[in-house]
Order: structure tokens, then C-alpha cells, then sequence
């Protein structure tokens, strides 16, 4: 992993005033919405996996006769795929496409970031040229960033581009380890030293009782007006106004963590190492935590963070499996059994470990098993000593 390079993504998303008229521009937004629809419409009822391939064959050249270009046309039969497989997975019906937005490839824009000017290729070769409304300063970065696609949008009367930039870093070389553990009621970071010594251990409460407060007003609305709150107004407005409070609430603290985590990790050099949340799923591994009401959404807001945090002090981010993390002795593998609150014990060798500690000595050795090799990481990893847990911690209600 180390020396490789890291590619960290962002979006500058401004407002776009067009240059002379726009009825071109909004005659090609109609025209590749309705594109898309038909392709979806096409598409729905076939079951098999759709290859590009076969996208392509199918629907390649009906899109250039429509007088789109080459680029054009995989946007917008890559578009409908994804679009018909998103709905297809929620349970969804066929999506029915309102809105006016198009995905447009890099070769068919030129972005002008000194005239602050877009010049998009539409169909039948007409071109658009818009000038982008936004700050010297919020574009300065991405002068040196490389551009690929952007969306451009009409809404309500205005124009939108979101232009998506990446850029490659080589990561810092990590001198530390940091591994972190998301629980439901904390986030338990802990920096360790290539052979296994604990620098820091910290745990950061999260706000899961006002989140779970405000899940709970929703039900206990929806339950008073079952089959109707979603027509009366005012019932529909107060459920929309706990999900909102949900949402700011959620983010915030995932602003929050994410720049400490991030902070802390650059003042330590730290490799930072998640949980893959994905794996979670499969292994099952909180479920019982798990607690429906605050799903895997609220851990994937904060990684999300985390991640795009430490990307921007050009840290490196690792996720491991977590299968285990929470339920393996650290120092012979045995089982850990509960032992009072939040606390384990090895049933083989005596251990006893704060759980969320412990999990983070887990995620350590995991990453330390698999990425350890000649150079700082070379040295084999003595266990570190769990139940070493810092004052004032122990018992304190997630
Ligand atoms: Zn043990």
C-alpha cells in the first residue's frame, strides 16, 4: 500500500450563467433526459446482468441518429443502467424522469478556470458556453487538480455544474497506526507504534439518544395516523421536520469527528485504519447493536468523513475485516466472553479488556498482519497491553 498513490475526488458545484440564449441547452437537457427514458424503459424488463458491451450494441447507434455525440451516448446508456438498477434494488417501481440534468464526459466540455468559462458540446454539434459564478478563492485549488465529468442541471429557472476533479497524492509515510472503532454509542480511537505500544486512546460519545428521540417521534406519528400521514400536511411536515433535525445532527457530528480523527492522525503521522462496513453486513457483526433504528448509515456518514478528512492532509486510509474484532482475544485468539459492562474477558488465558479497546488492538493487528513488511512496519507487533484502559473511561455510558 505505501508509495502507492492516492487518488482523492471532489466536486465544485457553482451556478452557471449561459452566454447569449440557452435554448439549446435546455432543448439538449430534454433531449437526453427523454434519452435516458427510453433506454430505461427498454431495459426494465430484461433480467440478465447488461454488459457495456451489450448496452452499446443495443443502443449506440439510435442514440448518435438522435444527433448525440460518441460521449454522449455512453453517459446516457451507462445512466439508465445505473438508474434502472438503483430503483430495482430498493424495490422500487420504473423511475419516471423529471428533472433536467445530464452527465457529460470530459471530452465533451472545456473548462476555463482563468475566464471562469464552461464550454459544453450538446447535440448537433451546437455548443453552450456558460460562465461560472463562484469565488477566486473557492477555485483556486483545483488548478492543479485534474477534471473528468460534470453534471450540469436546470432548476428552477437557474443552471448548475458540478465539475469532478481528482487528483493524485503520494501518501504520507505512515509512522503510526490508528485504528478506530464505530459503535453505536462512541467512535474509539487508538494510535499504536509499529511494535505495538499505545500513544493515545480516545473515545468520543456520539449523539444516538437525539437521534434515536427524534426516530422516535416519527414512529410514534406514523403509528397515531397509519395509513394517512402521509397526505395530511401538517403530520407530513412534522415527520419531514425530525428526519431534517436527524440529518443536521448526524452530519455535524460526522464533520466534527472526521476533522479531530484527521487532525490527530496527521500530528502522528498515522495510517488510518476503518472497519470495512461492507463486511460488516456480511459478518453480522453488531447486528445486535445493530438496533434497526440507527442502521449502518450513521457509521458510513462518519467514515465518509474520515475519510475525505485525512485524504485531504493526504493521509492514508486502510479498512479492514471485521470479522472478529470485537469477539477474539488480542493475546491468544480465544473467545472473549462479557464481563460487566462494555468489559470482555478470555476464557482461555484470563484476559479482560474494555470491549471498544480491545477492538481497536484487533483492528491494529489486522492491519499490522497484512501491511507489515521491511521498513517501519517491519518489526513484528508485540501485543499491546489492553487493560490498560485510561482513567475515568471505564463504565461511562456510551
Ligand atoms: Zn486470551
Amino acid at each position: 500500500m505505501r508509495g502507492e498513490e492516492l487518488v482523492v475526488n471532489e466536486a465544485l458545484k457553482v451556478r452557471a450563467l449561459p452566454e447569449g440564449s440557452y435554448d439549446n441547452l435546455l432543448e439538449f437537457l430534454r433531449l437526453y433526459r427523454d434519452a435516458i427514458q427510453i433506454i430505461v424503459d427498454r431495459i426494465w424488463g430484461i433480467n440478465e446482468k447488461l454488459s457495456k458491451k451489450k448496452l452499446h450494441r443495443l443502443f449506440y447507434n439510435d442514440l448518435v441518429s438522435m444527433s448525440f455525440r460518441a460521449h454522449h451516448a455512453k453517459e446516457i446508456y451507462i445512466n439508465a443502467k445505473n438508474l434502472m438498477e438503483s430503483a430495482k434494488n430498493n424495490g422500487g417501481r420504473k423511475p419516471v424522469l423529471r428533472k433536467l440534468s445530464a452527465r457529460i464526459d470530459k471530452y465533451d466540455y472545456k473548462l476555463d478556470l482563468n475566464n471562469m468559462t464552461l464550454t459544453l458540446k450538446l447535440h448537433n454539434d451546437y455548443e453552450a458556453r456558460l460562465k461560472l459564478i463562484a469565488s477566486r478563492e473557492r477555485v483556486e485549488k483545483f488548478r492543479s487538480w485534474s477534471n473528468y465529468e460534470l453534471v450540469v442541471k436546470y432548476e428552477d429557472g437557474e443552471f448548475w455544474v458540478s465539475i469532478y476533479f481528482k487528483r493524485a497524492v503520494k501518501p504520507l509515510e505512515p509512522r503510526t497506526v490508528m485504528a478506530i472503532d464505530l459503535n453505536f454509542g462512541n467512535v474509539t480511537l487508538a494510535i499504536y507504534t509499529p511494535d505495538g505500544r499505545r500513544l493515545r486512546l480516545k473515545k468520543l460519545n456520539t449523539p444516538h439518544k437525539k437521534i434515536l428521540t427524534h426516530k422516535i417521534w416519527i414512529e410514534k406519528i406514523q403509528k397515531r395516523y397509519p395509513k394517512s400521514w402521509r397526505f395530511i400536511k401538517n403530520v407530513r411536515k412534522a415527520i419531514e421536520r425530525h428526519g431534517k433535525r436527524i440529518k443536521n445532527i448526524s452530519w455535524d457530528y460526522a464533520h466534527r469527528v472526521g476533522d479531530l480523527i484527521a487532525e490527530l492522525a496527521l500530528r502522528y503521522h498515522s495510517v488510518v485504519v476503518l472497519e470495512d462496513l461492507e463486511k460488516l453486513r456480511e459478518n453480522n457483526k453488531k447486528s445486535r447493536e445493530f438496533n434497526k433504528r440507527l442502521g449502518l448509515w450513521f457509521y458510513r456518514r462518519i467514515q465518509f468523513c474520515i475519510e475525505y478528512e485525512a485524504g485531504e492532509r493526504n493521509l492514508e486510509v486502510v479498512k479492514v475485516n471485521p470479522r472478529g474484532t470485537s469477539s477474539k482475544c488480542p493475546r491468544c485468539g480465544g473467545k472473549l466472553v462479557e464481563y460487566g459492562y462494555r468489559v470482555l474477558r478470555c476464557r482461555k488465558c484470563g484476559f479482560i479488556g474494555d470491549r471498544d479497546v480491545t477492538a481497536t488492538i484487533n483492528i491494529y493487528k489486522k492491519y499490522i498482519s497484512k501491511h507489515s513488511r521491511c521498513g517501519v512496519f517491519g518489526v513484528a507487533p508485540n501485543a499491546p497491553k489492553p487493560d490498560e484502559a485510561p482513567s475515568g473511561m471505564r463504565g461511562k455510558p456510551g
